[in-house]
């Protein structure tokens, strides 16, 4: 069996369990070999098989690469290393991110008007995000040892002592294959899979919210992590044990909520307050559900302040 949609997550692969063209026990993605517009392409978690709806498609390791802009022979080991034996695949999880890195810096330099208009288009104050989180910018020449980061705002992440440890580039043409691009595994200090993003910000407290994605911190602000998809590892889990009172604020969608139900029990096993609640925001105008990322400033507020947290 393999954890395709772990896996995903972690390269920043948009990936979808269900909804259109996804067959059950598939993880579907939008096909890299053909111009598919709507993930026709799908692994099978149990087989690790792989097909395309539209297309002849291709093999996993193939498939992986050119979705993640990575070279192949990582993608067939990334594979191997996603791969368990059984159901319960949290204790090989635990090895699987060994980070090889010893310093880093970022790449980009301070925010350009691209990049502020970019992140005012969103509803965020640029000058926010820098002062909370140290947020660059890159442009059309930003190479970083190498790899491409270019068009993106780069997203530091830290550990709970503010210690700098990786990053992750996220697109602002909307036009580039990978929407976030991660610091290699070998390069960063800690995989963010291991960390908890915002954590830095809400070590003194007693209660956080638990939201999925960057985005959806940046909204929530201060007293919210953000864990990088709603599939945890055991350093994440750990890392939780931080706090007494831990608010998951995942997707309404079955899986999300059933990640965040074996969580809190594990978690309330070690003698936490957990509670789950459901990130409901209806529907935007096109119809895909509203992320926490999506609230207005005040409407973020209101639901801080709702699950008895204050800014
Ligand atoms: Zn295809």
């Amino acid at each position: 069996m393999i954890d395709w949609k772990q896996l995903l997550d972690d390269l920043g692969v948009p990936c979808f369990t269900s909804g259109k063209n996804v067959a059950p026990g598939c993880i579907n993605i939008k096909c890299p070999f053909c111009d598919d517009h709507s993930n026709h392409f799908g692994f099978n978690i149990e087989k690790g098989t792989t097909h395309c709806w539209r297309c002849p498609g291709g093999p996993a390791y193939k498939a992986v690469s050119l979705a993640a802009g990575i070279p192949v022979n990582t993608a067939r080991d990334l594979i191997k290393k996603y791969t368990t034996s059984s159901v319960d695949g949290y204790a090989i999880r635990t090895n699987r991110l060994v980070a090889g890195g010893k310093e880093i810096t970022l790449p980009g330099g301070p925010l350009q008007e691209v990049h502020r208009k970019y992140l005012e288009k969103r509803g965020f104050d640029p000058d926010e995000l820098i002062f909370h989180h140290g947020i660059t910018g890159t442009g059309f020449a930003d190479r970083w040892q190498g790899i491409d980061f270019r068009y993106r705002i780069i997203i530091p992440i830290y550990d709970i002592n503010g210690n700098l440890c990786t990053f992750q580039g996220r697109d602002y043409t909307g036009k580039q294959e990978l929407r976030y691009k991660c610091c290699p595994v070998d390069k960063a200090i800690v995989h963010h899979k291991h960390l908890l993003y915002g954590a830095e910000l809400a070590r003194n407290r007693k209660r956080i919210v638990v939201v999925e994605g960057v985005f959806d911190q940046w909204r929530m602000g201060p007293g919210s992590v953000a864990t990088f998809g709603t599939s945890l590892t055991r350093e994440q889990v750990n890392l939780l044990l931080n706090w007494e009172e831990i608010l998951f604020l995942f997707d309404p969608e079955p899986e999300a909520q059933a990640r965040a139900r074996s969580y809190a029990t594990d978690l309330q096993a070690c003698g936490r307050y957990v509670e789950l609640c459901e990130a409901d925001f209806g529907n935007d105008k096109n119809g895909n559900p509203i992320d926490p990322g999506d609230l207005t400033p005040d409407e973020a507020r209101n639901v801080m302040l709702e699950l008895g947290m204050c800014k």
